[in-house]
Formats: C-alpha cells, sequence, structure tokens
C-alpha cells in the first residue's frame, strides 16, 4: 500500500500538489478588483458592493490606520459579524501590515479583555451597540483606539431591521460616537481623500495575517497564528477541490461568521481571490436563509451540520426553491448521513463533509464533490496535505481501520501559539499537528472521525465513541438533534447519556429509543440516561457544546 492511498482516488482535475502564489492576502483584493473592477462582490440585505468599492475602502482604512500610528506587526481586532464593513476591516489592517484578530460580537467583557491582553491589541474596530462594552474594558487593556460603524452606513433601512442579529437588552442602545479622542468613526474615514498606504515588506511564509482564538471548547482559548502562507495555501487547495467552479461566477451563501477561521477562508478570502460574490448574512435565521437562497440563488454554500439540520426542519421548506445550491461543504462536527442525504434531495446539490481545526487554517479533509464519495466519512486529505492516524501509547503510525490521533503535515498548519511555546510544542511535534481527534483511515484512504480524545467516554471498563452512538440516534425518524456525551456514575466511572431535541409534533419514550438503539449497538454503548431538550447549548459556528452539558452534571453532582 501506498504511503498516500488517497492520491489515487483524486479526479485528474485536482492536481495533488498546488503552487502558491507568493504574495500577501491583501493583493488578491487589489488583482480581482483590477480584473473585475465592476463585478459585485457583496449582496448584504438588499445592497451591492462592486470589487473596486471594497478595494477603494480597504485603501482608505488602511491609510488611515497608518497615519494614526499603526505599524507593521500591531494587532487590530475586529469585532463584527459579518458585513461589509467586515470584509473591508480585514483586507484594510491588512494593507497597513497589521495582524487581524477575529473577535466574537457575543463576547462578555471579560472574554474581550481576556482575548484584547493576550493580543495585545492596539485598535478595534466594532460596531455602535457593541462600543460599551468596549469602552468598558479599555482602561485594562492596551487599545488605544476603537474605530466604530454602523450597519446603518451602508443600509437605507430602520434600526430594528438593520440589527436582528443582536438583542438591544444585552447590547446597549446605539449610541452616537464622535469623531476624535482617539474614537473614530468608519463612515468618516470612508468619506476621507483616497489617501494611499504605504506597503510594508510582507514575509509570506513567516508573518501572520491572522490571529484566531480557538480553544474555546475546552480550557483557555489560545492565539492560532495564521500566516498568509498558510491562508493562501488553505484557500488554494479549498479552490483546487472546486474545480468544476468558474473564476467569477459563483455566488457564495455568506452565514458561517468571519470571526471563525472557516468563515475568512471559505468565504472572506475564497470569494476575493476567485472573484466570487459573498451573499452576506450576519447571522443564521432558518426563515430569513431559506428566502436569502431562493431570492439570491447562491451556489456555493459553506455551512456546519446544525445549520443543514435547521434548514430541513423548517416547517415552510417546500416553499422556497434552493435548488440554486449546488456544492456545500459541512465541517465543524460532524455530519449525520441522513441529513447529507436529505439535504441533497432538497437541492438537487452535493453536500460533503470536510474536517478540519483552527490550527490548520482550518480544511485538511473533504469528501469528494466529484467523485466517489463515502458518507460518514470525512473524506481524504486535501493536496499538499499528509495525515496519518498514530497510536496513543507509543505513536508510531497505525495500519487501516485502527483507531489512533489523527495528525496532519502541510502548508497549513499554523505558526504556533501567540506567545506560548510550551502549548505549541505540545501539539507540532516534528512538523506533525496533533488534532487530538480519533480516527481511523481505511485501505483506500477514507477518513473517519470516530471522536474527540477527550469525549470518548469509558463506560465500565469499554470505550464508547459518542459518535457512534449519535449516528444510530440521528436515524430515528423523531430525532432532530442529539448530542451523546459520558456523564459520571459512581460504578461504571461514567456512563453513556443522549441529549435529545425531538422534531416539533413528535414524542417517544425511553424505552422504543432503548430498543431502536439495542437493534444497532452493543448493550454496553446504548445510551442509560435520556434528556429531552428544546434546544442544545451550541457555539456560535453551530457545533454542539458537549463539554458545556458534561460540565453541567458535574456541577450537579457536586451541589448534590
Ligand atoms: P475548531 O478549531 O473550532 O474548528 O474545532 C476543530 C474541531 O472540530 C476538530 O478538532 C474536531 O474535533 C471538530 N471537527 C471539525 N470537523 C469535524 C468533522 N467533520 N467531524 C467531526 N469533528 C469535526
Amino acid at each position: 500500500m501506498s504511503e498516500k492511498p488517497w492520491l489515487q482516488l483524486y479526479p485528474e482535475e485536482i492536481p495533488p500538489q498546488l503552487n502558491y502564489d507568493n504574495k500577501p492576502l491583501q493583493d488578491y483584493l487589489k488583482s480581482t478588483a483590477a480584473e473585475f473592477p465592476n463585478k459585485k462582490a457583496i449582496h448584504f440585505l438588499g445592497k451591492e458592493f462592486t470589487f473596486q468599492y471594497i478595494y477603494e475602502a480597504a485603501v482608505k482604512l488602511a491609510g488611515y490606520l497608518q497615519e494614526i500610528g499603526i505599524k507593521k506587526g500591531d494587532r487590530i481586532a475586529i469585532m463584527l459579524p459579518n458585513c461589509p464593513q467586515a470584509v473591508i476591516s480585514f483586507y484594510g489592517i491588512l494593507m497597513a501590515g497589521g495582524i487581524v484578530v477575529e473577535t466574537n460580537p457575543l463576547y462578555t467583557e471579560r472574554e474581550l479583555q481576556y482575548q484584547l491582553n493576550d493580543s495585545g491589541t492596539k485598535l478595534i474596530i466594532t460596531l455602535d451597540i457593541l462600543f460599551p462594552r468596549v469602552t468598558k474594558v479599555k482602561a485594562s487593556t492596551n487599545l488605544q483606539h476603537i474605530v466604530v460603524t454602523t450597519i446603518k452606513d451602508f443600509l437605507p433601512f430602520p434600526k430594528n431591521i438593520i440589527y436582528p442579529f443582536l438583542q438591544k437588552k444585552q447590547y446597549g442602545l446605539v449610541v452616537n460616537v464622535k469623531h476624535g479622542n482617539n474614537n473614530h468613526l468608519l463612515k468618516e474615514i470612508l468619506k476621507g481623500p483616497n489617501a494611499a498606504y504605504i506597503e510594508n515588506n510582507l514575509h509570506h511564509e513567516e508573518d501572520i495575517a491572522l490571529l484566531q482564538y480557538s480553544g474555546g471548547t475546552t480550557g483557555f482559548p489560545k492565539g492560532v497564528m495564521l500566516t498568509h502562507k498558510n491562508l493562501v495555501a488553505n484557500v488554494s487547495m479549498c479552490s483546487a477541490w472546486l474545480y468544476k467552479c468558474k473564476r467569477g461566477e459563483e455566488i457564495i451563501l455568506g452565514i458561517i461568521p468571519f470571526f471563525h477561521v472557516y468563515g475568512i477562508t471559505t468565504l472572506m478570502i475564497l470569494a476575493v481571490m476567485e472573484a466570487h460574490k459573498m451573499v452576506l448574512l450576519p447571522k443564521f435565521d432558518a426563515e430569513t436563509t431559506l428566502k436569502t437562497i431562493h431570492k439570491q440563488r447562491p451556489t456555493l454554500f459553506p455551512g456546519a451540520p446544525t445549520i443543514y439540520i435547521g434548514l430541513l426542519n423548517h416547517p415552510d421548506l417546500k416553499k422556497y426553491d434552493i435548488s440554486s445550491i449546488d456544492s456545500c461543504l459541512s465541517g465543524s462536527a460532524p455530519l449525520p448521513v441522513e441529513v447529507q442525504q436529505q439535504f441533497e434531495q432538497e437541492t438537487g446539490g452535493k453536500l460533503v463533509e470536510g474536517y478540519g481545526l483552527t490550527e490548520a487554517s482550518p480544511v485538511t479533509h473533504a469528501n469528494f464533490l466529484w467523485g466517489r464519495r463515502k458518507p460518514g466519512s470525512i473524506g481524504v486529505p486535501w493536496p499538499d496535505t499528509e495525515a496519518q492516524i498514530v497510536s496513543l501509547e507509543d505513536g508510531e503510525s497505525l495500519p487501516p481501520r485502527e483507531i489512533g490521533e489523527i495528525t496532519i503535515k502541510g502548508p497549513q498548519i499554523m505558526k504556533g501559539y501567540w506567545n506560548k511555546q510550551e502549548e505549541t510544542e505540545n501539539i507540532i511535534r516534528d512538523g506533525w499537528l496533533f488534532t487530538g481527534d480519533l480516527g481511523y483511515m481505511d485501505e483506500e484512504g477514507y477518513f473517519y472521525v470516530v471522536d474527540r480524545k477527550k469525549d470518548m467516554i469509558i463506560a465500565g471498563g469499554f470505550n464508547v465513541y459518542p459518535r457512534e452512538v449519535e449516528e444510530v440516534l440521528y436515524e430515528h425518524p423523531h430525532i432532530q438533534e442529539v448530542v451523546v456525551a459520558g456523564v459520571p456514575d459512581p460504578y461504571r466511572g461514567e456512563t453513556v447519556k443522549a441529549y435529545i431535541v425531538l422534531k416539533k409534533n413528535t414524542f417517544v419514550t425511553e424505552q422504543e429509543l432503548n430498543e431502536f438503539s439495542r437493534k444497532y449497538l452493543a448493550a454496553y454503548k446504548v445510551p442509560r440516561i435520556y434528556e429531552f431538550r428544546d434546544e442544545l447549548p451550541k457555539s456560535t459556528v453551530g457545533k454542539i457544546l458537549r463539554r458545556v452539558l458534561i460540565d453541567e452534571e458535574r456541577n450537579n453532582l457536586e451541589n448534590v
């Protein structure tokens, strides 16, 4: 067997090796704007913006940032939902020589303060309704400047439609910020003269473009240093995978947030590199998404399982025409086979599972969009990407079908964690990234994730992989969402518990679920406990947070 059996599966259109442009990310906006000045780059809640407009706005912002003292390597945060200003900010910061720090607009003061301090951020670009929160943490951070924008800067709508994604009670009212005193209005900056910026000498492989905080599901988030090369490489791999897509002709639905690297690569950079239009939505809401697909006819739709599930379960799904969707890459969590098949039926397009992690910019594997797919598999490594399964005991490479840790090598692997040398050395060893995910490879080179290392349940001495149990339960016709976790058990150490959201107007007993599961699972894997909920805790990219449920269980036990 060859070391990389998957290469033989590649359709001839996908080269196993790629040549990467040796240029910084912002140069793609420049070249795309020169090639397609009047082509629409962004559609946002009814308004459209050309590539030329976005480019000129980014240039103005870059010039302004340099004028107020931003230097090469300074960290600059963006705390915005998906909107045109987020794109202008991203490219403007890079043009000025800054490092982008993506910040979740849902962060509390404490989380924001931690991230700003850890990264040493000097300037933040945010929304007016988030301004009070940012000013509150300013004194306890290195923050010197706040650039403020309002969605209204770009839209004629009244405020209650402008902020449908944020609730006022949670975020405060729109405030009037004045230009001056280290507070700056993006609108004023963009009205200014066409100031040029001074190009920095950027080293493609060394210089960091993005500091992306990750590790949100466990422990403290760490700043993942992604270089221009890391991101260019990952997006070039994605383009190679999407070989049927023609430059300048696709429309990408932009729901996954820019404050996750998955949104940065498969939306922000891919669209600019390939001159595709992005249809941006500030928040996932099934009804708005269906309406947007119906009207805007997007062809590409990167997403997460919970997004596809949400759409499939919308009562009015059949009212909308979603047949424009041609290719979808689902990442961030396991994609249930049922969901994949149903979504493909509804759209007539392809939905394939991909896999990755922030530390790999993020994608490393995907199932083939056009080629032989294996449902339930994360597919095969992308071009220039090596993957191995290694033993948890001795780190030795394991043969097909044996479960071990997935390790990855490739040009998309991060430079390291910001200011965390030891953690970097723990996770990257001999150039291999240790993902913390458990999986196996089959004889042909398709990979399967069975779970995260820390989520493995050991019940009475037997190993149970939640993924396997969830897959079975997802096949039950009444189950909309399920997550399985190991919860403390005085006798068995841990026991298997399933948290379930039922489809609307359905009912099922625990006994029925037991009987159903028993049909497909060894007795020790069948959940001992079921809990029915209205919803499950999720991260901003829609990943179900199993760890939150486990922590809840532990806390409950401690309080007994
Ligand atoms: P993040 O760094 O937030 O992107 O999280 C990365 C983690 O998400 C990985 O280490 C996996 O545990 C999980 N993940 C991503 N894609 C998949 C997938 N297709 N199947 C299972 N787990 C996934």
